[in-house]
C-alpha cells in the first residue's frame, strides 16, 4: 500500500479527471492523505501562462517530498512545459480515463477495496465529453486535449445513477466543450441527455458546468426551463463584448447574437469568462464588454488577462501593456462584484434551498452563494437576511 494525494489546477474538467485518478487509487487499495504522501498526482492546467507557472510550482513542491510524482492533465500534454522535471517525476502526457489507468498501472494495485466510503458526497462532476474541435485563436486546449469526442449516453446516465446511489446531492455535467456532446448511435443530443439525467431517481439537482453560446438553442432552453431538477444557472463564456475582438479571437458569434441567444434565459443566474487585454482590444472595445456584461445582468465574471499560448494563432501577439490588462481586469471584477451584489440583494427576505458544501456556506439552486449554517452535504431551507462580500447572509428558515 502507498499513501497518495491528488490535486488539480484549472477547470471542472481538470477536477473530474483528478477525481477519476483518485478513485482508481482508492479502489486499488492505496491510502489517501490530505497532502503529501509517497505518490503525488498533480493534474495540471495550461489555459494561461500563469496556469502553467502554477502547475510547475506544484510539481516542484510535490517532487521535494514524494517518492513519485505523476503530472497529468492539460499542461502535461504541452511540449516542454515540464522540461526540467526531476527524476522522480513522470510527465504522463495523458488526460481523463487514460491518465487514471496509466497512473494506477504504474503505482500497482494492492487489492480491490470498497472506496465508496471515502468519496465526497456533496457534488459529483460527471464528464460527458472531452476535447474541442473549435479553433479559437488564443486557445491551446484543442492542441492538448484533441478533437471533440463524447461518452455514450448509456455510460453517462449509468455514472449519474451510480453517483446518485452513492448519495451525491448535486450532479454537474462537465466537458471541455459541453454542447458538442452527441451520441448519434443512441440518438442523444445534449438537451435529451440533460432531460433524462434530470429525471433519474435520486438526482436532486443537476447543473451544466459551462456551455458555448452557439449551443444554447431552443431545445436546450426548453429543457433548462422545463426540467425541475436543473439548476437555473448557466455559465456561458463571453470572452469579449466587441465584434472586432470576437472576430480576431475566432469566436463564432457576434455580441448581438450572444445577447439574443441568452434573452430567453433572462431570469437565470448567468455567469461568464472574459479575456482582457487581447491584442485587438482597445479601450472602446473593452467598454463594450463592460456594457454587455451589465446589460445581460451577468453576475460572476471570471477574468483572464490575455497571455499568448504556444502553438496558437496569436502565439506571437501580445500588444496590450500589462498595466492596461491589470486596470481592465480590476474594472471588470469591480463590475462583477456590483452585479453579484445587486442579485444577492434581491434575495434578502426570500427563502431558497441551499446545498451546504463547506462549514457556513453553500449554493442555492441558481448557484448564488449563501452564508448559512448547516450540515455539510445537506440541503437547508434558508432565509436571506443581508448581503456580505461573499454572498447572501442567511439563517435557517
Ligand atoms: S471553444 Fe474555443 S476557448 Fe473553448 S476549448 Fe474550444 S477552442 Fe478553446
Amino acid at each position: 500500500m502507498a499513501t497518495f494525494s491528488t490535486r488539480f489546477l484549472g477547470c471542472k474538467v481538470s477536477f473530474a479527471d483528478a477525481q477519476a485518478i483518485r478513485e482508481r487509487l482508492l479502489a486499488d487499495g492505496h491510502d489517501e492523505v490530505a497532502e503529501g504522501g509517497e505518490i503525488q498526482v498533480v493534474n495540471t492546467c495550461c489555459v494561461t501562462h500563469e496556469a502553467v507557472s502554477k502547475s510547475r510550482q506544484a510539481a516542484s513542491r510535490a517532487a521535494r517530498s514524494a517518492r513519485s510524482v505523476y503530472l497529468t492533465g492539460c499542461a502535461s500534454n504541452l511540449e516542454g512545459a515540464f522540461g526540467d522535471a526531476g527524476p522522480n517525476v513522470v510527465v504522463t502526457g495523458r488526460t481523463g480515463a487514460e491518465a487514471a489507468a496509466f497512473v494506477a498501472a504504474d503505482v500497482g494495485a494492492i487489492g480491490c477495496v470498497n472506496a465508496e466510503h471515502r468519496l465526497d458526497r456533496v457534488r459529483a462532476f460527471v464528464k460527458i465529453q472531452d476535447g474541442c474541435s473549435f479553433s479559437c485563436a488564443f486557445c491551446v486546449i484543442p492542441l492538448v486535449r484533441g478533437a471533440t469526442r463524447s461518452r455514450t449516453a448509456e455510460a453517462v446516465l449509468g455514472e449519474i445513477r451510480r453517483r446518485a446511489a452513492q448519495g451525491h446531492r448535486e450532479i454537474v455535467l462537465t466537458g471541455v466543450n459541453l454542447g458538442c456532446f452527441r451520441d448519434r448511435t443512441a440518438g442523444y443530443t445534449l438537451a435529451r441527455l440533460v432531460r433524462e439525467a434530470g429525471s433519474l431517481p435520486g438526482v436532486e439537482r443537476l447543473r451544466l458546468s459551462s456551455i458555448e453560446v452557439n449551443h444554447v438553442d431552443d431545445a436546450l432552453v426548453n429543457t433548462l426551463l422545463g426540467t425541475p431538477t436543473v439548476s437555473p444557472h448557466l455559465h456561458v463564456p463571453l470572452q469579449s463584448g466587441d465584434d472586432g475582438v470576437l472576430r480576431a479571437m475566432g469566436r463564432r458569434y457576434s455580441a448581438s447574437q450572444f445577447e439574443r441567444r441568452l434573452a430567453p434565459l433572462a431570469g437565470l443566474n448567468l455567469t461568464t469568462d472574459v479575456i482582457v487585454g487581447f491584442p485587438a482590444e482597445d479601450e472602446i472595445a473593452f467598454e463594450r464588454t463592460l456594457s454587455l456584461v451589465e446589460r445581460l445582468g451577468m453576475t460572476k465574471v471570471h477574468v483572464f488577462p490575455y497571455s499568448p499560448r504556444p502553438g496558437t494563432r496569436t502565439a506571437a501577439e501580445d500588444t496590450i501593456a500589462p498595466e492596461a490588462k491589470r486596470e481592465r481586469g480590476a474594472r471588470l471584477r469591480a463590475l462583477s462584484d456590483e452585479l453579484c451584489r445587486r442579485r444577492w440583494l434581491t434575495r434578502v427576505g426570500t427563502t431558497d434551498r441551499v446545498l451546504v458544501d463547506r462549514p457556513g456556506r453553500g449554493y442555492a439552486d441558481d448557484y448564488t452563494p449563501w452564508l448559512v449554517e448547516g450540515e455539510v452535504g445537506a440541503f437547508v431551507d434558508a432565509r436571506g437576511v443581508g448581503v456580505a462580500s461573499e454572498g447572501v447572509l442567511a439563517v435557517a428558515a
